[in-house]
């Protein structure tokens, strides 16, 4: 589903990403671990074109960005994979001044030009999935941070994506919210989502991947499944990076 190779990313002379190579299969959940500033966000940044790569190719659902195409070419390919794919960000970017209801109906009727009725059942049926029907029509200022995460993962769902990303998607949230967004994640798991998810939360992380990816000062040090990783790190980059988390 998603194939990237060889790619790179700088920012003036700071390298952040070094020649990274990684697959996610289709119905496969990658968790991305490593320590801050290792490259992480930049990593999925990329994947949807938010970022720029300095070299590299990237194919998602067989949509291809490679930094020898052309700036049409590019911007071409990157608007073809943003509409595969969902992101959701740490911070949860909802917009104020609109529903809930409209949050979830605004792309489907933007982007896809569905109408009205059809985009808001959709709505409807995803806001029930995260468990927030109830709400959709209050503004988000009048939910906590987890209904307000959960609203965006609906969001980032309606477009019917073929892959999700997230990015640390618990980690602006109080303790007692982290729960109930990372039990949303786990369903779509279940359902085999394709995930790509950068995440702190270790426990989560074995629970939900299939695969753990490892990433330090830019480079992917280690993957593997979250039995061996957790178990039996190989590198003493990882080890040392899980003894922080007990
Ligand atoms: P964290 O766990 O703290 O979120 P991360 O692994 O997501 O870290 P990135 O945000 O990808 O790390 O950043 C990697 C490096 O790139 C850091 O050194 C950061 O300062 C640098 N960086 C990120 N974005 C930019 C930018 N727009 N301009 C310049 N440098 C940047
Ligand atoms: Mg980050």
């Amino acid at each position: 589903m998603i194939q990237i190779h060889d790619l790179s990313k700088s920012f003036q002379e700071l390298e952040v990403l070094k020649n990274i190579n990684l697959q996610v299969y289709a119905g496969e959940v990658v968790s991305i671990l490593g320590p801050s500033g290792s490259g992480k966000s930049t990593l999925l940044r990329c994947l949807n074109g938010l970022e720029e790569m300095t070299s590299g190719r990237i194919e998602l659902a067989g949509h291809v960005i490679d930094s020898g195409q052309s700036k049409k070419e590019q911007a071409k390919a990157i608007r073809q994979i943003r509409l595969q794919t969902g992101m959701v960000f740490q911070q949860f970017n909802l917009y104020p001044h609109k529903t809930v209801l409209e949050n979830v109906t605004e792309a489907l009727l933007v982007v896809r030009k569905w109408p009205k009725a059809k985009a808001v059942e959709k709505a409807e049926t995803l806001l029930d999935r995260v468990g927030l029907l109830q709400k959709k029509d209050v503004y988000p200022s009048r939910l906590s941070g987890g209904q307000q995460q959960r609203v965006a993962i609906a969001r980032a769902l309606a477009a019917e994506p073929a892959v999700m990303l997230f990015d640390e998607p618990t980690s602006a949230l109080d303790p007692e919210l982290v729960g109930e967004v990372l039990a949303v994640i786990k369903e779509l798991a279940n359902e085999g989502m394709t995930m790509v998810i950068v995440t702190h939360e270790m426990e989560f992380a074995e629970e939900v991947s299939d695969r753990v990816v490892f990433m330090a000062d830019g480079i992917i040090v280690e993957q593997d499944s979250p039995k061996e990783f957790f178990n039996n790190p190989k590198t003493e980059r990882a080890q040392k990076f899980l003894k922080k988390f007990g």
